[in-house]
């Protein structure tokens, strides 16, 4: 597990170990999860933040920041005289993070435009600035055995320097006239001796080539001239060009039509200079491209990040597909270029194993639950890796299967269970529709009935209705009768008076 200082504000017996504050998320990318073992050679690696915060754990406090030589142009201006005034109230924290304060980034505001773009430029250099040389070189002593033979001599000459100018950081030494002096000589006679040392073996296959046959001499020399696009093959280390050499020569051997010998041939592949990327020539790049300290620490750094490596080679038309990718150090990932992993994997035959321990933590993450996205991740980079590797590298996933076969037999049933619940849920509908068509055909029935009735009823009532009519209209022709008949018996009446008393007249009138 890798353990590394945190970013800023703890003491150095803090440690922080960054993995142990993730275990209940859930990863999209198998470069997050923590502690991820590199697929080939099976050491740690960072994370992507883990690297981050390791890069920024080295940057120095404000106050040796300001002491950098890097500083030089600015000792006098207003601006550093500023943040001068800063440090020496927090010295232990960055440049950046002082000039970052709102309450001083208030202040900045009231100086001028001069000063103001002075500080950021200050504040830029002082992001280049890590903790003096010996406290480089000490934060790495727990990774030297991760880093390639090669990254390992560089680390080894900065010991040196360390150990030499203690007070100073790498970019103050590398750029100091003894220091560069010193390495560009040594960078440029590595390099006339390997291209002298080229030269010389190139005479020497020529001269091999003049005893064998028009067509094998013919044959050596386009295998010479495939050897050359081998050598200044930047991303090859010198082990695997020996190894191609070696390969080609082997293969020219086997193809040939006369008997060549061997044996000679070989001596003369094995004096080829390989010398690769040499402590000298690391400097060398340093200064002449004005890297800054943390460019340093970044460089070594990222050797130790868990990096996405394809493996069929995007040069190779390899695609940014889940499938094709795993999980290498940089370290390995530098080294393996774009090889085919049939070659490659005679320099790593601990990766058989550690592929396998990469594929087992990956496929624990899917099954609790903790990486999504990557179900047929397991199935999918077996078939690729069996692939390109020519069944050399058999990862092995009966257990994930059986997983997913679980998985899917315990899906099914929930289904079954959901289905046979609607089933229930269905039919007990179904009856409820029974009962209420045989409500409603009952209903329209007593509906029907009730119709009829009414119709009867009507016609009652219509019949009813004209009687009363009849009779009301009887009734008045017999009312307008009574009537008349009463006017002429009162008018009999009255005739019958009027009779009556002229008879009485007459009789008192008789005698
Ligand atoms: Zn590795």
């Amino acid at each position: 597990m890798l353990t590394i200082n945190p970013v800023t504000n703890h003491t150095n017996n803090q440690r922080l170990n960054f993995g142990q504050f993730l275990p209940r998320k859930i990863f999209s990318d198998i470069r997050d999860i923590p502690n991820m073992k590199c697929g080939c050679c099976g050491h740690d690696t960072f994370t992507s933040d883990e690297t981050t915060a390791f890069i920024k754990s080295f940057l120095a406090g404000s106050k040796r920041a300001l002491e950098n030589s890097a500083m030089e142009k600015y000792r006098n201006s207003e601006a550093f005289t500023f943040i001068q005034g800063l440090s020496d109230i927090q010295p232990k924290q960055t440049v950046r993070n002082l000039i970052s304060i709102p309450e001083n980034q208030a202040k900045i505001k009231t100086l001028s435009g001069r000063t103001q773009l002075d500080i950021n430029m200050i504040g830029l250099i002082a992001d280049g600035i890590t903790v003096k040389a010996p406290r480089v070189v000490q934060k790495f002593d727990k990774f030297r055995e991760f880093f390639a033979p090669e990254d390992a001599e560089i680390l080894k000459v900065m010991d040196f320097y360390a150990l030499k100018y203690p007070k100073k950081t790498f970019s103050e030494i590398f750029n100091m006239p003894e220091v560069i002096e010193y390495h560009k000589g040594i960078n440029e006679t590595n390099k006339k001796y390997e291209q002298v040392g080229r030269i010389e073996v190139f005479k020497r296959l020529k001269e091999f080539g003049l005893k064998l046959s028009p067509n094998d001499r013919k044959a050596l020399q386009s295998t010479n001239t495939d050897a050359i696009k081998i050598l200044n093959n930047f991303s090859f280390q010198p082990h695997i060009k020996k190894e191609l050499l070696y390969d080609l020569y082997e293969n020219f051997a086997k193809q040939s039509e006369g008997k060549v010998r061997k044996k000679g041939l070989f001596k003369i592949i094995d004096d080829i200079p390989l010398i690769g990327f040499t402590p000298d020539e690391f400097i060398v790049n340093h200064v002449s491209n004005r890297k800054t300290d943390i460019d340093i620490v970044t460089y070594f750094a990222r050797k130790l990040q868990a990096t996405y490596e394809h493996f069929k080679a995007r040069s190779k038309n390899g695609a940014d597909v889940k499938e094709n990718i795993i999980i290498l150090c940089g370290k390995c990932n530098q080294e393996r270029s774009n090889l085919p992993y049939p070659f490659f994997l005679r320099f790593h035959p601990e990766m058989l194993q550690n592929l396998q321990k990469q594929l087992n933590k990956i496929m624990m993450f899917i099954k609790h639950g903790k990486l999504t996205g990557y179900d047929n991740y397991p199935m999918d980079m077996k078939q690729n890796v069996l692939g390109e590797s020519a069944n050399l590298l058999r990862p092995k996933i009966g257990d994930y299967l059986k997983f997913r076969k679980e998985l899917a037999a315990k899906k099914l049933e929930r289904l079954e269970a959901k289905l046979a619940k609607k089933e229930t849920k269905y039919n007990n509908a179904c009856t409820k529709l029974d009962e209420i068509n045989s409500r409603i055909n009952e209903i329209e029935a007593q509906l029907r009935q009730l119709k009829k009735e009414k119709r009867v009823i009507k016609e009652n009532y219509d019949a009813t209705k004209d009687e009363v009519e009849q009779t009301r209209s009887r009734l008045e022709q017999q009312t307008i009768l009574l009537d008349d008949r009463e006017k002429e018996l009162l008018i009999d009446r009255t005739t019958n008076a009027n009779l009556q008393h002229k008879k009485r007249k007459i009789k008192k009138l008789r005698p």
